[in-house]
């Protein structure tokens, strides 16, 4: 049917499955500990290239070794892969479904003489197993990981696996009763075949989704304030510079609000730097429930925060800002303290910079007239 030795590519998908599950292993030592999942993902390779192994050996070793034992492990390495990326994405694992799902396909296989005339229905059983692990595996990826190429290639190499798997099992109720593992159909071909460019790809999936994790939570940290969790004074900027185009283009208003803890160096002196720092979190608590989801809040400096509100005119940013002002002064949190903020709104062709000098202005206005107080530019 087609000259590739299927022995030798079972054997190739060893060995390639096999170096996939080293460099799994080298990364976990050299990512830190918030990418999960590696160690889930190389185990189950490796477990994948014992399976190969005893696969490989198939009428050379005893029977219950290269068929029994080799399934067994093959659809542990499948559910432990599966586990991995659940745990990637902070999913919660539950083994105990697989365990009775895999002990009632075991319990099939064992009862089904091991002649060769039972590979269909043994194959029936494992690849129902294997399908099912590998569309859910598919899914997991495709619903959770964001719509970028790490996430894409990872979820559509297992996808067609599950295809791939799922058409062989479909196949084999029109197949000769009697084929086997290496049998030389095309059948077989893309089937065994499909495990050796599957394992790799997808091995090579697992380290991309992998270090985009490191990548995504270093633009995390570049772009937000450690403390507070909200924008950086850099990534709040920059956010403003686009909105700011876009209300220009559309005509629309925006408004910055500014807002400063009052008396906070007292805060500082009276409870010390710690309760300070708690003071501020708190603060940026109740500024970010009062804000609304479109709206962005960032540390411009010490205890002064500045917040971006789209699509939004005066009088409405005027609301944001007393919501803000009342959810601290009326907080239960302790020590308490109150917040004054300053509004700028840009109706006339201002920069950023010149509308936060207006928003600036106004707040020391807020400041100068008692504290705990909104006023506008
Ligand atoms: P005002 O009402 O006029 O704003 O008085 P104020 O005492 O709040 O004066 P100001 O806004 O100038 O206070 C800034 C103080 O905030 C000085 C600084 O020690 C403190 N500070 C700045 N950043 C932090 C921080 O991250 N943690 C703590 N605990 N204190 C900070
Ligand atoms: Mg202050
Ligand atoms: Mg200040």
């Amino acid at each position: 049917m087609t000259d590739l030795d299927l022995r030798t590519a079972v054997w190739l998908t060893a060995v390639l499955v096999g170096m996939m599950s080293l460099v799994l292993f080298l990364l976990r030592n050299s990512y830190p500990p918030y990418v999960r999942g590696i160690t889930h993902w190389a185990s189950a390779l490796a477990i994948f290239f014992v399976a190969c192994v005893l696969f490989s050996k198939r009428g050379v070793w005893a029977d219950f070794i290269t068929i029994f034992i080799a399934n067994l492990v093959m659809m542990f390495g499948m559910t432990l892969l599966y586990f991995g990326s659940r745990r990637h994405f902070d999913l919660s694992v539950a083994p105990r479904n697989w365990i009775i799902f895999g002990t009632v396909c075991l319990a099939v296989i064992t009862l089904v003489p091991t002649v060769s005339a039972s590979y269909q229905l043994r194959s029936t059983v494992l690849t129902t197993y294997a399908a099912t692990a590998m569309l859910l595996h598919a899914r997991v990826i495709y619903k959770h990981g964001d719509p970028i190429f790490a996430y894409r290639f990872t979820a559509f190499v297992i996808a067609t696996e599950a295809v791939v798997t799922t058409l062989r099992l479909i196949s084999f109720f029109y197949d000769r009763p009697d084929i086997g593992l290496f049998e030389n159909s095309l059948g077989q071909t893309v089937y065994v075949s499909s495990f050796l460019y599957g394992g790799t790809l997808a091995g090579l999936g697992f380290t991309l989704m992998a270090s985009t994790r490191v990548r995504k939570e270093l633009e995390h940290l570049a772009s937000h304030d450690s403390l507070t969790g909200c924008l950086s004074r850099r990534a709040w900027l920059e956010i403003c510079e686009q909105e700011m185009d876009r209300s220009v283009r559309s005509g629309r208003p925006m408004t910055l609000l500014i807002m400063d803890i009052d008396h906070f160096k007292k805060v500082n002196d009276n409870y010390g730097h710690q309760v300070g720092d708690r003071v501020i979190v708190s603060v940026v608590k109740h500024a970010t429930t009062a804000l609304r989801r479109a709206d962005s809040l960032g540390r411009y400096g010490g205890e002064e925060f500045v917040a971006l509100l789209p699509e939004t005119g005066a009088e409405q940013a005027l609301v944001v800002a007393e919501r803000i002002r009342t959810a601290v002064e009326k907080s239960a949190d302790d020590p308490r303290c109150t917040v004054s903020i300053g509004i700028a709104t840009n109706n006339v062709k201002l920069s950023v910079d010149g509308l936060l000098t207006l928003a600036d202005e106004a707040m020391y206005r807020a400041k100068h007239n008692g504290r705990n107080r909104v006023e506008t530019a």
